[in-house]
């Protein structure tokens, strides 16, 4: 009997291989209403400075993707019961709340009507898959108690809305078994989490961690771990890593060594020549280098002055590559 010749590329490791060569998603503006949530402070501080990038391996980007096309199936079933879904705007974007400076977020879909349960109430939609252990859950105790990050989002997105109910349309991945839950607005809620998200946005020093202990359960798979627990150094050179930057309450990032002008996005995600690092994100001690905009940093024993580059003085992006070096 013939046999299949043994493969020289393993077909898996190839389409994981492929995902992971696909382009990061870039990051966030905002605090993003879906982390609003997020039980740790320290966590939320560094998302929203961009202090790490997460390494998201191919088969969890084939998750997300998975999560992200259910959504047009569960529109079109919606659709076809005669709920009146729209989840788009005029101009082909996804609805968006402004919900304080820095914070925002995307929602999935509003429906107009037709919820069988109330077909003459609105409701912001919130659609997410789930692995069975997790559905399970979710179905024996409800979405608050099971999933508060999904409860949280779902009371911001009706606070920014001004719309008293949320429908939360669950998939069981394994079964496709679906939970539907509507879910009440809870001013108190959305409220004091919003507060919670401007308030961390616009925090300059890092707020502390949910854990000094490296072994908590909810650090050991943290994407911040590394800045917590371990070198305690970012590797990304962008403005919301550097000194100079404020975050402003209008929602603006602005620069303090070019004249407190705002810095457009775009800008922050290069940053310039003159990067310093803020101190909360790298493990050093500061000195002062009596230069304007010069930090002094000790770093294994030397002197290190970080700006913009000369003779004396080097930029981040140098003492990075010297410090990882060593
Ligand atoms: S490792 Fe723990 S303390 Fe640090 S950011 Fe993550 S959850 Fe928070
Ligand atoms: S000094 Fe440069 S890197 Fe730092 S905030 Fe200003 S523009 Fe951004």
């Amino acid at each position: 009997m013939a046999t299949v010749p043994e493969a020289k590329h393993s077909t898996v490791a190839l389409i994981d291989k492929h995902h992971e060569a696909t382009a990061d998603e870039p990051h966030r503006d905002h605090l993003g209403a879906s982390m609003l949530g997020h039980k740790c402070e320290r966590y939320l501080w560094l998302s929203f400075r961009w202090a790490f990038r997460e390494q998201i391996p191919g088969r969890i980007r084939r998750l997300f993707r998975r999560g992200h096309n259910e959504e047009a199936s569960i529109i079109t079933d919606l659709r076809a019961i005669g709920c009146v879904v729209r989840d788009r705007m005029a101009d082909g974007r996804q609805y968006r709340v402004e919900l304080a400076p820095h914070v925002a977020g995307s929602l999935d879909a509003i429906i107009d009507g037709g919820v069988p349960e109330a077909p003459k109430t609105r409701h912001v939609a919130e659609f997410k898959t789930h692995s069975r252990k997790s559905f399970d859950d979710l179905v024996a105790n409800g979405v608050a108690k099971s999933k508060p990050l999904h409860h949280v989002q779902m009371q911001a997105y009706m606070h920014g809305m001004d719309i008293d109910r949320a429908l939360y349309v669950a998939v069981c991945k394994d079964d496709d078994r679906l939970h539907v839950e509507r879910v009440e607005r809870d001013r108190a809620v959305a409220e004091k989490y919003i507060e919670r998200g401007a308030r961390i946005a616009l925090a300059e020093r890092m707020p502390p961690g949910i854990s000094d202990d490296p072994s908590w359960y909810e650090c050991k798979f943290c994407p911040a771990r590394d800045m917590c627990h371990g070198s305690r150094k970012t590797t990304e050179i962008n403005c919301r890593t550097c000194a100079h930057s404020t975050p402003s309450g209008d929602g603006q990032w602005r620069c303090a060594r070019w004249g407190d002008e705002t810095i457009p996005s775009d800008a922050q995600r290069i940053g310039c020549g003159s990067h310093v690092f803020h101190p909360d994100l790298v493990p050093w001690q500061l000195h002062d280098s009596g230069i304007e905009w010069v930090a002094l940093w000790e770093i294994d024993g030397a002197m290190v002055a970080n700006g913009e580059a000369d003779a004396n003085v080097y930029s981040s992006r140098e003492i990075l590559g010297e410090a990882d070096a060593a």
